[in-house]
Order: structure tokens, then C-alpha cells, then sequence
């Protein structure tokens, strides 16, 4: 039997992954705040509820894809302002899948209140951005237990290329923080290598060329490259258009903070990675590709070049 399905969340990532649902065949309903999604929503072949709650009455597969923490406890129902949400609208036994980016805490608590509710739940956050989501290409890390991990697993595949259980609830989120707080650590390091190799004299092309193939090797590097040039995909090529905006990557590198404080964990370039993108998200640089820190890491190596500083 086809399990009907209700999408709560239907931005950037949301509606092209209930797109694909669509296109493979399940009934989907689906509800957002903002109307034009709604619009957007029903030229794709959802159908299209009053409400979370209504949508979730009738579904037996409830994904949800918010911006934050609170939107999740909020639509559940046990957040500050919780009306009942989806949580008491659904049937007993009714199938969450977590897929936005939220803190491992929320996640637990998220998952906490659904199994309280006679629910089963899964945390299952993404990466390969709107781009994975469009092609249904993208990784889901998930948190749960392995039947229902199973349970879901076909309904992954349709969004998603590779689906990896990676634990107990809160360790799909566990791993998605873990991962960006090395790619935010990462696109720093080789930006500041690209600037350092600039004041050098070295060309972009043969830093690219020795680091790609040596042990500076990595995604940000290879894929993401913060310059133009050596590869031409990259957001680099084209303004810094995202690709991965920066406003996300400081909400995902302030996540893995509240993680490092929960954990007592000292992790002193994840911690200072944060404060970089933070600072450059709110000045000017949320909406550009991550990569672009490139330039702000250029402009204060500018300001504090031998031939700016003031004499002693
Ligand atoms: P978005 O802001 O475009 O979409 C979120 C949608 O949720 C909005 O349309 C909003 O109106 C809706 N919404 C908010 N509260 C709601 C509620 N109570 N009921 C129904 N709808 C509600 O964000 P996005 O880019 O689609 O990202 C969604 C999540 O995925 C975030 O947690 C983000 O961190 C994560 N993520 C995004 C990307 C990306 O490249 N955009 C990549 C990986 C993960």
C-alpha cells in the first residue's frame, strides 16, 4: 500500500524533495506559513492543507523541513506557543522524519515528544543543498532506531543517493554537526592558504594544482573553490551565488557551539570558525556562497600588510 504523506515545511529544500515525492508516486499533502509556497506547492502536484495539523491527520508519514529548533518543538506541539500541533493531530503510530537542521538536543526532545505521543520518529537532516534536493541526490544522516530506519528507508531514496544510519536519536544531527564544523574549519584553512599564496606570488592555478593532489586535498578545496579558475563550477565563477549560503553556515557552526558547551568539548577552530562566518553573515555576507569568506579573510590581510601598518 502507498503511505500517504504529509510535508511541513515547503521552502528551498522542502518543496522540490516533495516534488520528487510526488513524481514517484505518493500521495503528498502539504502545508507552509507562506502562502506562495502553498501556490508553488500545488503547480507540483501536492495537495494542499488548512494546517500541520490537518495535513498530519490524515498522513502516515509525517516529514517535516523547518528553518530551526523552535519552529520543530513549535509545529510538534511542545514547543512555547504549542497548540496540540501535529503531534496530537496524527494517528497513533504515525512516522516522523526530522529533516531540518536543528541542535542534537532539540532533536532528542523532538524525538522524546514523539514517542510520548504514541508516534515513531526519526532525526534525518541533510546535505548537497537545494541542488541535491532538486535532483534527489541528497545524504540524509539519521537518528533512530533501525526499524524504523527501515521503515523509511524507501521513502529516502526517492530524495536522497546515499541514507546512512548513523545511531540512536540525535545522531543524524550529531553527524550533520560534526561534518559542517569540519567543512567551515576547512574553507577557511584554504582560503587563508589562497590569500597567503596571493601575498606569496603564487598563482591560484599552481597552489590548485599541488594542494588538489597533495595532502591539502579536500571538498572545499576541490569542489567549493574559493577562487575563480581552477574549478569552474565552483560559486567563485559566479559572484559567490550559493551553493551553500553563509547565513547557513554560521547557523550550522553556532549549532556544533551548543553542541561543544553541552559536551565540554574544547574545540578551539570550530569555536572560532563560528565567530568568522557569524561576523561576516552580519555584515553583508549572509546571502553569498560560504566561500566568499574569502574576501573578508583578503581585505583583513590587507589592513594588516606590512605597508598598512603605522609606524611605531
Ligand atoms: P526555508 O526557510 O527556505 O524553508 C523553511 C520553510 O518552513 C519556509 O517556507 C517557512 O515558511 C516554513 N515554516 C516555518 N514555520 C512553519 C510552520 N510552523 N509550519 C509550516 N511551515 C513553516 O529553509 P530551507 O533552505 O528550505 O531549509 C530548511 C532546513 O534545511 C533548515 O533547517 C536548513 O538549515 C536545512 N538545510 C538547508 C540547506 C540549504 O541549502 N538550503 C541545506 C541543508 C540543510
Amino acid at each position: 500500500m502507498v503511505r500517504k504523506i504529509a510535508f511541513i515545511g515547503l521552502g528551498h529544500m522542502g518543496a522540490p524533495m516533495a516534488a520528487n515525492l510526488v513524481a514517484a508516486g505518493y500521495p503528498v499533502t502539504g502545508f507552509d506559513v507562506v502562502p506562495a509556497a502553498l501556490d508553488a506547492a500545488r503547480a507540483n502536484g501536492l495537495g494542499i492543507a488548512a494546517s500541520g495539523a490537518e495535513a498530519a491527520a490524515d498522513a502516515d508519514v509525517v516529514i517535516t523541513m523547518l528553518p530551526a529548533g523552535d519552529h520543530v518543538l513549535t509545529a510538534f506541539g511542545g514547543g512555547a506557543h504549542g497548540d496540540g500541533g501535529l503531534l496530537a493531530a496524527a494517528r497513533p503510530g504515525t512516522l516522523f522524519l526530522e529533516c531540518s537542521t536543528i541542535s542534537v538536543d532539540d532533536a532528542r526532545a523532538a524525538h522524546e515528544l514523539v514517542v510520548a505521543a504514541g508516534h515513531r520518529g526519526l532525526d534525518a537532516p541533510v546535505s548537497g543543498g537545494v541542488v541535491g534536493a532538486e535532483a534527489g541526490t541528497l545524504t540524509f544522516m539519521v537518528g533512530g532506531s533501525a526499524e524504523d530506519f527501515a521503515d523509511a528507508a524507501g521513502i529516502f531514496e526517492v530524495m536522497g543517493k546515499r541514507i546512512v544510519h548513523c545511531g540512536g536519536p540525535g545522531a543524524g544531527q550529531a553527524a550533520k554537526v560534526c561534518n559542517n564544523m569540519i567543512l567551515g574549519v576547512s574553507m577557511i584553512a584554504v582560503s587563508e592558504a589562497f590569500v597567503l599564496g596571493e601575498a606569496l606570488g603564487l598563482t591560484h592555478q599552481a597552489l590548485f594544482d599541488v594542494a588538489a593532489n597533495a595532502s591539502g586535498q579536500c571538498w572545499s578545496l576541490t569542489t567549493n573553490c574559493p577562487v575563480p579558475g581552477p574549478v569552474p563550477a565552483s560559486p567563485a565563477n559566479h559572484d559567490y551565488r550559493p551553493g551553500f549560503a553563509a547565513a547557513l553556515m554560521a547557523k550550522d557552526l553556532g549549532l556544533a557551539a551548543a553542541a561543544l558547551d553541552a559536551t565540554g568539548v574544547h574545540a578551539e577552530l570550530g569555536r572560532r570558525a563560528g565567530e568568522i562566518f557569524r561576523d561576516f553573515a552580519d555584515h553583508g555576507g549572509a546571502g553569498n556562497d560560504f566561500s566568499a569568506i574569502i574576501n573578508s579573510i583578503r581585505a583583513a590581510a590587507r589592513n594588516t600588510s606590512p605597508q598598512n601598518r603605522t609606524p611605531e
